[in-house]
């Protein structure tokens, strides 16, 4: 009898693997996304980078942060070392990272505001979240958007704007503005951090009265719970999390929590404020404690959000990254400006990707720039056939797998707008590229011109052997280096048809012709 038992146990496995074998090949399951992008975070502010495998991975010395869940979630992620992005400024980033476009191709040259009608996500770009969408995703969007023009579209007081302010720069964005995202949760740009608002799929409006990335993150762990059965659980998600925080305000404990801010507050502002080009001096050198306070929550947050696709068993199948809209100078240099500069603090981003599928666990030096993060995603999922024709930035999908001759960029951009002219009603009609720059492995350069097109100013940095960039050197064409980096910046003003590049900009410095 039990030799019986055995035979056929033996029938039934030969005929299990006979019908593996004939059965169409297994489809793997399509990985999710889950993005979070804090806004003004600068790239030394994760503590991770004084750890043992870290150290020397970046020139200067990280800040006195504590980012306990960034620095467990780097050891097993592909952590870029030179990630920028390339018009330091919340639209134009924004704009960049859904489109796969430059400024000047994206419709997003400028922060939007309702002065500025050139400045808007244009309705017919294909963004990632509408390759995703069709490609049978469920998209989700929470926090931060600023994205859209604002009109008077309030859906909760119809013909006014949701922004008393003049000009309106919050708005609500609809429903057909939303490309491709089907669940909604989202403003457009509102610095009260303890008293955010949000409006959802359907335009209802919400005031939690909690600190914003708090809220979001118990949002997002809803959303991924599938609490309100705000998801079809058939489908993959991609979502996107936008928290504003770090973002000035910082100033009191109406921007951060009590628990974050008590981290920080002992510690004298000359040693949070350690770089060796922080002017400590400045009024603004007393936001330390409270910008530190702000990243400290956000990494709580963010690794809530880790700990729930932990407890659902999506981890290892779902796509993570870690990035930001900018950094933030924080009384670098001395300017008082947070971003929109080509100084390191403001133009680099952390940039932190886990997926079991990737070469992990690695430190790259990638100048992955924000128009890349799109192609590089969808190449990494598998839509490389997918990314539209249009998208100017590149897939690196290849170099995040470490695969050996695979494309990398050996320069990155800069670019820095400000309004162009005025028509009779005060409204901005178009944009001037008032500097451009380029980063290689070595250098920072950039070139700023006055309202004649003229020359105006430069700056350049050899950041090798001055990483906090305290020496400007003097600018000559002729000079060989000044002219490789000069050749890097024609080619990369040409391969994003920028103004200056369609305009032939300072013809007498930037070689256009080759
Ligand atoms: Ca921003």
């Amino acid at each position: 009898m039990k030799q019986y038992q055995l035979i056929l146990n033996a029938i039934i496995l030969v005929m299990a693997f006979t019908a593996c074998g004939n059965s169409p090949k297994k489809v793997e399951k399509k990985p999710n996304l889950v993005y979070v992008f804090p806004d003004q975070m600068r790239k030394q502010a994760m503590n991770f980078w004084n750890d043992p495998e870290f150290k020397g991975a970046i020139r200067t010395e990280a800040d006195p942060v504590k980012t306990p869940q960034l620095d467990k979630f780097a050891k097993e992620s592909l952590v870029l070392t030179n990630a920028v992005s390339n018009c330091p400024l919340c639209s134009p980033h924004r704009g960049s990272l859904f489109t796969g476009l430059y400024p000047g191709s994206s419709g997003v040259p400028l922060n939007c505001n309702a002065d500025r009608p050139v400045s808007s996500l244009r309705e017919d770009a294909m963004c990632i979240s509408d390759v995703l969408s069709s490609e049978g995703y469920n998209l989700a969007y929470f926090g931060k958007w600023h994205l859209d023009f604002p009109t008077p579209n309030d859906p909760v007081n119809p013909g006014n704007y949701v922004d008393p302010r003049r000009p309106a720069w919050d708005t609500y964005s609809p429903k057909e503005k939303r490309h491709g995202f089907d669940y909604w949760y989202s403003y457009g740009t509102w610095d009260v951090h303890k008293d955010p608002h949000y409006y959802d799929t359907d335009g209802r409006r919400f005031d939690p009265k909690e600190w914003s990335p708090k809220h979001e993150a118990d949002m997002v762990i809803s959303y991924l719970k599938n609490d309100h059965g705000q998801r079809d659980t058939d489908k993959p998600f991609a979502l996107f999390v936008s928290m504003n925080p770090p973002h000035n305000p910082y100033n009191s404990l109406d921007d951060c929590l009590v628990e974050d801010y008590n981290l920080y507050k002992e510690i004298p502002i000359n040693e949070l404020l350690h770089r060796k080009n922080a002017d400590t001096e400045m009024e603004k050198a007393q936001s330390a404690p409270f910008y530190f306070a702000n990243v400290t929550g956000v990494d709580r947050e963010f690794g809530r959000i880790v700990e729930q696709l932990k407890a659902m068993g999506e981890y290892d199948n779902t796509i993570v990254v870690f990035s930001a809209d900018h950094g933030e100078t924080m009384t670098s240099q001395g300017v008082k400006d947070a971003k929109n500069n080509i100084f390191t603090e403001a133009f680099e981003v952390p940039f932190l990707i886990r997926w079991p599928q990737m070469a992990l666990a690695r430190i790259d030096n990638l100048l992955l720039g924000t128009p890349d993060i799109m192609p590089t995603i969808l190449g990494l999922m598998g839509f490389e056939d997918k990314i539209p024709t249009e998208v100017q930035g590149n897939n690196y999908s290849k170099a995040f797998n470490n695969e050996q001759g695979a494309l990398r960029p050996s320069a990155a951009l800069y670019i820095k707008n400000v309004n162009g002219n005025k028509n009779e009603d005060g409204l901005v009609t178009d944009y001037f590229p008032i500097a451009r720059g380029i980063k290689t492995h070595q250098y920072t350069l950039e070139l700023t011109i006055n309202r004649d097109y003229q020359l105006k100013g430069t700056r350049l940095y050899n950041d090798d052997v001055d990483p906090y960039q305290l020496n400007n050197l003097s600018v000559d064409k002729n000079d060989p280096i000044v002219e490789h980096l000069l050749a890097e910046l024609a080619s990369e003003l040409k391969r994003s048809n920028d103004p200056w590049y369609q305009n032939k900009v300072l013809a007498d410095w930037i070689n256009y012709k080759k």
